[in-house]
């Protein structure tokens, strides 16, 4: 009898033992869990001026949203926030890479401002690198950032891989980065060349908006709880991207085949109603715009339907000769393609 009591009394404390190891794991578990390390990067800074279309440099700007970027992400709990530099210095790709690597980073950001040699572009872009889980985590992630910036009205350019020469990563920070196994984006905010974006760089407030909006979206893609507790992204999903099997390169090519077909022509009124019909088998079209004085001058850059292979287009011609009227078609990677010629008399 006092066998089978002894028995059960270690067996009791065997379970006792076992249960309070068991959600003593649970609990130091979470008391040690790891806060999420984020680095951001403002682009450029000291002689490098970035960007300098403005009076004032794109380096500035870079900083700006840093600034605000990190301010409104220690708004959440468990995430450590990072600037590779906060005076204007210089600093290598590889120094902001390594600095990075020094802190254990669960990302970086590198923060940008573009501007397009034709200056007729517009809108905002992420770059990711091009291969591996870094490829998923940096779509998912740019994929974050880019509806936060439809938000605000910008147009979606797209997430995109830029291979070099040497056949890896175009750019240096991507590249420094992956080299880390460190995954990192590169966020083009918008235009500074544009009218369409110029207003997104004139206030104070609109910097912040893109520092509040950066800092959404990294919140959304960790599922972050704000400290305050309103905001919990816990049961948030960000897109999920599968791992490619190979190195997913960029579209070097236009699109294959852009067509015009007039529905209808308003000759006392000088509006056309066209279809367009535009094909790229390896990235999706962006832009479309119109000549009527064969090709020497074109309208601003349109928003083409995302998806649609054709859109229905309406043109009011208010100068210049009437005559001819071309379209051409501009995919992801903006190479564009002319349409035939339609003519209207
Ligand atoms: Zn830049």
């Amino acid at each position: 009898m006092r066998k089978i009591l002894k028995r059960a009394m270690t067996f009791l404390l065997c379970v006792i033992l076992t249960v309070s190891c068991i959600s003593g794991f649970n609990l130091s578990e979470a008391e040690a869990a790891e806060p999420i390390v984020v680095v951001i990067d403002p682009g450029h800074g000291g002689s490098n001026l970035g960007t300098d279309y403005l009076p004032i440099p794109e380096k500035h700007y870079t900083m700006v949203v840093a600034l605000y970027m990190k301010e409104q992400l220690e708004k959440y709990e468990n995430v450590k926030v990072y600037l590779t530099h906060t005076e204007d210095i210089d600093m290598s790709l590889e120094e902001r890479a390594a600095f990075a690597a020094e802190v254990q980073a669960d990302f970086l950001f590198s923060l940008h401002f573009n501007m397009s040699i034709s200056h007729i572009l517009y809108g905002s872009e992420v770059w990711v690198p091009s291969t591996g889980l870094l490829y998923s985590q940096g779509y998912s992630m740019g994929n974050e950032f880019l509806n936060q910036f439809e938000e605000m009205g910008l147009f979606n350019r797209g997430i995109k891989t830029r291979i070099g020469s040497k056949g890896t990563d175009y750019y240096g920070i991507i590249r420094q980065c992956a080299i880390r196994n460190i995954p990192s984006i590169i966020v083009e905010h918008c235009h500074v060349d544009n009218s369409n974006d110029a207003a997104y760089l004139q206030t104070q407030e609109s910097l912040k908006e893109f520092g509040v909006r950066d800092a959404e979206a990294v919140a959304r893609y960790f599922g972050l709880v704000s400290k305050d507790g309103k905001t919990d992204y816990r049961n948030y999903a960000p897109l999920a991207v599968p791992v490619p099997a190979s190195r997913v390169y960029n579209d070097s090519t236009p699109p294959v085949y852009v067509g015009a077909n007039l529905i209808n022509y308003d000759k006392t009124g000088k509006y056309a109603t066209v279809e367009l019909t535009a094909l790229d088998g390896e990235s999706v079209i962006q832009y479309y715009s119109y000549s009527w004085d064969n090709g020497l001058t074109w309208s601003p850059l349109q928003p083409w339907i995302k998806g649609s292979p054709t859109m229905t287009v309406s043109v009011s011609m208010s100068y210049g000769k009437k005559d001819n009227l071309i379209f051409k078609a501009y995919n992801l990677y903006d190479k564009s393609t002319e349409s035939n010629i339609i003519k209207l008399n």
